[in-house]
């Protein structure tokens, strides 16, 4: 029977950051801040396939007290993800990503992004889908001092 996950993730804003979404590089004055590169859309993918497959989150498998994760590209938590799903004969069946933020523009780079995913996560790209969203000038979000991603993940037998 299919299984489905949820993931949330928030990372504040600064500047001399590298500005790294869903795996892409974006070119940003400020960039996310975190112990590894901070892809908040990564992580809430992440969270999300982990909880659909009943594993233990993210922050529990890969400790952000733990120096062999700082500065670590979080494309290295999804083949690590992948291969406990191999290993529990689950595959991802569609992935559905929200982006909220005001910087940087997520619009033009959509298609990349949504393609990255797919490849990441072992899936056909018209089975991802991201969408970016501003935070309406309200709260941290809108201020821009931070972005929160939320990924909805379905997985299945492999
Ligand atoms: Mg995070």
């Amino acid at each position: 029977l299919p299984r489905i996950g949820i993931g949330i993730d928030v990372h504040r804003l600064g500047p001399g950051r590298r500005c790294v979404v869903g795996g892409l590089e974006f070119e940003c004055e400020v960039g996310p801040i975190g112990h590894s590169d901070g892809d908040a859309l990564l992580h809430a993918a992440c969270d999300a396939v982990l909880g659909a497959a009943g594993l233990d989150d993210l922050g529990t498998l890969f400790s952000d007290r733990d120096p062999r994760h700082a500065g670590r590209a979080s494309h290295e938590f999804c083949h690590e993800v992948l291969e406990l799903l191999r290993q529990r004969h689950l595959r991802v069946l569609s992935l559905d990503a929200v982006l909220e933020t005001e910087r940087p523009k997520l619009a033009a780079r959509r298609p990349e992004l949504r393609a990255r995913l797919a490849e990441l996560f072992a899936l056909p790209v018209e089975r991802v889908n991201v969408k970016g969203k501003t935070g309406e000038k309200v709260d941290a979000i809108g201020r821009g001092e931070a972005m929160r991603a939320t990924v909805v993940a379905l997985l299945g037998p492999a």
